[in-house]
């Protein structure tokens, strides 16, 4: 082969070594939402440019340099979703799914941002996203987070902390705008170009700088908490009182900000220090302006999206145990009569026992280099038909794993033999 073809930079294979793992995570998550009435929604991977620009903001990290946009052969300018927030709302302003009513939503799927790969941030990265609609009372944020805390003990993931802050009401929020470019002002030259940049566009981001060098410059500015409203105060309050009385234990963290305007209230994050930089699996938060500012009526909302990649990071740094996704059985296969006679017994075991894994040899072979074939799958339980068995309606039962003797057992008793066996319900 000439020039080895490889994947675009970022964007990574999920192996079948893996992928058990993902499906683990994937159903643990879908499982916890749907637990509280989520209903899934499936939404395209490509948007017009505009929705971003407009709805995550010109000026953000993401609008200004992550975005892969294209031109498609009509002219029209289209982006790879960088997140899934964005194309939500879209749809359901589009199918008019907001006017009396409320919605609980969730989507799973890649997201595209062109960003420097490192360990937990990639070009490509997988997300599950929820979102709810029509709700302005702190209970529905309540409920976002007990669902993420639900899900960390379904996945039995220790040390993932929640962070909570009040970004306040737009009005609180301009207040607080206005103090914070001012002091920022006063210590310019001590911004890094970052911070310089974003000073004008967006500088409540500027607190958000990983920059080591601005901590003292951050440490010193004003505090979003001094310039909240009494409205914004009594929901916070609120929804502190909700995480206590689960049980919830948080930190508030006063440096938590989204920059845009329509992002109100609460935020939330759940952080581990077990991932190095990457620490944030889960970030979450009020985005009561959003529906309104992309032409509808005014929406209370909120949200939260979780980085699939960084829990399965998680989950292996944890080393949790994940079920096998290996076959139970590996049927061998011998002869003309036998090969016949096992691709239909095949199909009658799966039908007697719900979820069991058979895999069938396929493409002959001698029975040294089957039973190769049968170790190497994983299976606990070798099943052999040769023109013997096929002739007498039975099969051989091999134990692989050095469990009992290898028996010979009529074809009619092997169902409920490997249902007790590997404890799977039998159909009659
Ligand atoms: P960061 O500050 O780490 O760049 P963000 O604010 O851009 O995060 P969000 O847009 O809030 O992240 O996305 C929600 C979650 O999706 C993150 O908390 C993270 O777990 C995951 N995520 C975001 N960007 C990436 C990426 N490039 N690769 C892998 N996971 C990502
Ligand atoms: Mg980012």
């Amino acid at each position: 082969m000439g020039k080895t073809l490889q994947a675009v930079r970022g964007m990574n294979d999920i192996l079948p070594d893996q992928t058990s793992a993902w499906q683990h995570l994937e159903g643990v998550l879908r499982d916890v939402v749907q637990a509280y009435g989520y209903r899934e929604i499936r939404l395209p991977l490509v948007e017009k440019t505009e929705l971003f620009r407009r709805s995550i903001g010109a000026v953000t990290d993401i609008v200004e340099k992550e975005m892969y946009t294209f031109d498609d052969r009509n002219g029209d300018s289209l982006t790879l979703r960088p997140e899934g927030t964005a194309g939500c709302v879209r749809a359901c302003m589009e199918h008019g799914m907001l006017h009396n009513q409320v919605q609980r939503l969730w989507y799973a799927g890649p997201m595209f941002r062109h960003e420097r790969p490192q360990q937990g941030r990639y070009r490509q990265f997988y997300q599950i996203g929820v979102e709810a609609f029509g709700m302005s009372d702190p209970d529905i944020d309540a409920e976002m987070i007990f669902m993420t805390a639900r899900m960390w003990r379904s996945l039995d993931l220790k040390d993932v902390t929640l962070q909570i802050n009040s970004l306040g009401t737009a009005a609180a929020r301009a207040t607080y705008k206005t103090a914070l470019v001012e002091y920022l002002r006063g210590c310019f030259a001590e911004l890094d170009a970052d911070s310089q940049r974003r000073l004008d566009s967006n500088p409540m981001r500027i607190l958000d700088s990983k920059n080591p060098a601005m901590e003292a410059v951050i440490r010193e500015a004003p505090k979003l908490p001094d310039y909240l409203d009494e409205e914004s105060r009594v929901h916070f309050a609120a929804l502190r009182a909700f995480l206590d009385d689960a049980g919830i234990a948080y930190a508030v963290n006063p440096r938590l900000v989204r920059g845009l305007d329509y992002y109100s209230k609460t935020v939330f994050e759940w952080v581990t220090g077990k991932l190095g930089a990457q620490g944030t699996v889960c970030a979450g938060g009020r985005f009561d302006g959003l529906v309104e500012y992309l032409g509808g009526r005014a929406t209370p909302a909120i949200g939260f999206a979780l980085g699939l990649e960084r829990l399965i990071a998680l989950l292996q740094v944890d080393a949790v145990d994940l079920p096998a996704h290996n076959p139970h059985v590996y049927l061998v296969l011998g002869g003309e009569q036998g090969i016949r006679r096992g691709m239909v017994f095949a199909g009658e075991l799966r039908d007697a026992l719900t979820g069991l894994r058979l895999e069938t040899n396929c493409g002959n072979g001698s029975f040294k280099s089957q039973f190769k074939r049968a170790d190497r799958s994983g299976a606990a339980i070798a099943l052999v038909i040769g023109d013997d068995e096929a002739a007498q309606a039975q099969v051989t039962l091999k134990p692989l794993r050095g469990e009992g003797d290898q028996q010979v057992l009529p074809q009619q008793d092997i169902a409920s033999h490997l249902g007790q066996w590997l404890g799977l319900q039998l159909n009659r």
